[in-house]
């Protein structure tokens, strides 16, 4: 009994530490990176997910997800099924009140500029590509900078709830140069957004973008290649920003996901 209990253990722990690892930790918000052993597929929430050469794979985990995580891994022969927990993130909410109703709300005349901005980057982040630089470690985009804003902190202001803050905001001197965190595609250089100014979008692959938003100057064009430590411009307060500061989002097509996952936060 012992040695058939010694030989399933032994047996579970090779198919779970041969055929499947993760890289990233199952928190809320967070961007988890996965590789299977080679011959296998795999199904992620039932839907199965596009792998690269290496085996990779890559998925999300929404900003207030509670249920597991599905995942199955199968090969011709067997399918193995792992079932994560997602851990809780602390979000925190900040409260403001008394603020002129033209700071809360924007005015009527910029509606169609702002959802015009908004197509544009809903269209570069549903780009699939079969990059694969995703899979590699993500560098921080400015150097001597303070982080002011993190993921998912709630703003309340005169009452109304706006949207949570789904960037990672770096406060930093005007001017300072920033650079890709990461080999990637422009698939966005837009020099004056109403809300997030001088905005760029990288495709990394697989759905996985990051974004630039409130850049001074901008220095490179929609398509171009980049790659990992490139300066890509200076940091600035273009668009809504209250202080100079770079905000960079990071997301899996249209699904925001916390930046600090892919810096090792
Ligand atoms: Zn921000």
């Amino acid at each position: 009994m012992k040695k058939i209990l010694f030989t399933l253990v032994l047996y579970l722990t090779f198919v779970n530490l041969h055929a499947i690892e993760f890289k990233g930790k199952f928190y809320q918000g967070n961007l988890i990176l996965g590789k299977v052993t080679k011959g296998y597929f795999v199904k992620v929430d039932n839907k199965k997910l596009k792998l690269t050469r290496d085996g990779y794979f890559v998925f999300g985990l929404s900003k207030d997800r509670t249920n597991d995580v599905i995942v199955e891994i199968s090969n011709n022969k067997e399918t193995i099924k792992l079932i994560k927990k997602v851990f809780k993130k602390k979000y925190n909410i900040q409260k403001i009140d008394g603020l002129a109703k033209k700071h809360v709300t924007p005015p009527k005349e910029v509606y169609d500029r702002i959802k015009n901005d908004n197509k544009l980057i809903a269209k570069a982040r549903s780009i699939e590509s079969n990059l694969d630089f995703f899979t590699k470690k993500f560098i921080y985009p400015v150097e001597n900078s303070i982080i002011t804003g993190v993921y998912g902190s709630q703003r309340i202001l005169n009452g109304i709830p706006k949207s949570p803050h789904y960037g990672l905001d770096f406060a930093g001197a005007e001017g300072t140069n920033v650079v890709a965190m990461q080999d990637g595609v422009v698939t966005l250089s837009e020099p004056n957004l109403y809300y997030t100014g001088g905005t760029i979008i990288f495709d990394h692959g697989h759905g996985i973008s990051t974004l630039y938003m409130h850049m001074k100057e901008i220095y490179v064009k929609k398509n171009q290649k980049i790659k990992k430590g490139d300066v890509v411009g200076t940091l600035g307060k273009s668009g809504r920003a209250t202080g100079p500061h770079l905000d960079i989002r990071l997301n899996i097509f249209n699904l925001k996901l916390d930046p600090a996952s892919i810096l090792g936060n």
